[in-house]
């Protein structure tokens, strides 16, 4: 075991470089807080989970300092656009009030991660991949956090804990908090892919299926992404990729599973049924089954040791909150745990 030197220096320990942790830890270091990020995994990934980007998110990024960054690399949402059985049902436009500063923008995951760890390693500060956060203890000046990193087992003394690490969370377990909540029987798979239709650029596209008895039983979700009639695309899973809920674990079943990969045929099928044009997808770049369950815990902290992002709260994709409420969570709580360590 080795009790880092470097550790010592570092007043906050943040656990999780996904978008949540990547705030928390360059809020605190704009701030001039010594701050340490972990990542157990070995490298950022790929995938375009959250892509909608609320104004009050953008204006959070302009405080900080990267929103030029963000909205360079961004579609600007203008609406959408939502079709029952094939027929149009209505055209939203997104706009918004004068003093509203910014609108609502689509930027993958992906993008967003990598602009916010720009941002931090300006400060001096990179993540440590590959580096997990197993257990903590407190006490009444400090957490001691174990870690497992690429050279060992580390012992870190941090004066404040922060778990950004996601729906299966070590931090809000190790705190006991309760995630009350359930699952949606629903199994979903997205992709990224292009489409060769001509529906205006910047709208979303939500085209839906009622049998009969005025159930819905088919469903095409389509987001702009940055690229030429580029979209991420979610549906429904054919039965062939359907399969029961992971059993055991901590039963909170949320997000991307791996397994099973839809192919462009599994998403060309779904196109030919509800697409408002007729399209041909094309230029896969990845795809992933997934499932979504709404849950919120009773706490966000206790003591030196705190929880923010999908740690704390899960919910659908649908309007976009998870992220960008767990950015406005990690921004708010980065602020505050700052003028504490100043003395204010
Ligand atoms: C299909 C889909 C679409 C979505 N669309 C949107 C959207 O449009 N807008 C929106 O706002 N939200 C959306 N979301 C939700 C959004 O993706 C999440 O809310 C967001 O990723 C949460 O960020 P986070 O940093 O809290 O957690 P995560 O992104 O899950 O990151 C947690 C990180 O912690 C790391 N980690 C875990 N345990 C440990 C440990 N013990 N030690 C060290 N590291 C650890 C993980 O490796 C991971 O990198 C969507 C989600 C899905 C599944």
């Amino acid at each position: 075991m080795v009790h880092s030197e470097a550790a010592a220096a570092a007043d906050v320990l943040v656990a999780g470089a996904g978008p949540v942790g990547l705030t928390a830890a360059a809020e605190l270091r704009r701030r001039g807080i010594s701050c340490r990020i972990v990542d157990r995994l070995p490298a950022r990934l790929p995938y375009a989970k959250a892509v909608g980007i609320q104004p009050r998110t953008l204006e959070i990024w302009d405080r900080m300092g990267f929103v030029r960054a963000a909205l360079e690399a961004a579609v600007p949402m203008r609406g959408q656009l939502a079709y029952m059985n094939g027929v149009e049902q209505f055209r939203l436009d997104l706009v918004l009030p004068p003093e509203v500063p910014y609108r609502f923008a689509a930027l993958p995951q992906y993008e967003t991660e990598r602009i916010i760890e720009e941002f931090l390693e300006g400060f001096g500060t990179r993540v440590e991949r590959g580096t997990e956060l197993v257990s903590f203890v407190q006490d009444a000046d400090a957490v001691t956090c174990r870690l497992t990193t690429p050279g060992g087992e580390e012992e870190v003394r941090t004066r404040f804990l922060v778990g950004c690490d996601g729906a299966h969370s070590t931090v809000r377990k190790g705190l006991g908090l309760a995630f009350e909540g359930g699952a949606f029987p629903e199994e979903y798979m997205l992709a990224d892919v292009e489409v060769d239709w001509d529906l205006p650029y910047g709208y979303g596209v939500r085209a839906m299926h009622r049998d009969d008895r005025g159930a819905v039983d088919d469903l095409l979700v389509c987001i702009p992404l940055p690229g030429d009639r580029r979209y991420r695309v979610s549906m429904l899973v054919p039965p062939e990729l359907s399969t029961a809920p992971p059993q055991g674990g901590d039963a909170v079943a949320h997000g991307l599973e791996g397994g099973r990969v839809p192919e462009l045929g599994h998403v060309q099928a779904v196109l030919d049924r509800l697409s408002p044009q007729p399209t041909r997808a094309s230029a896969l770049r990845w795809s992933s089954v997934f499932r979504i369950s709404h849950r919120l815990v009773d706490r966000y902290g206790e003591g030196r040791v705190f929880v923010a992002g999908d740690a704390a709260h899960i919910h659908p994709p649908t309007g976009a909150q998870g992220m960008n409420t767990g950015i406005q969570d990690a921004w708010n709580l980065a602020w505050k745990l700052a003028l504490t360590l100043e003395g204010a």
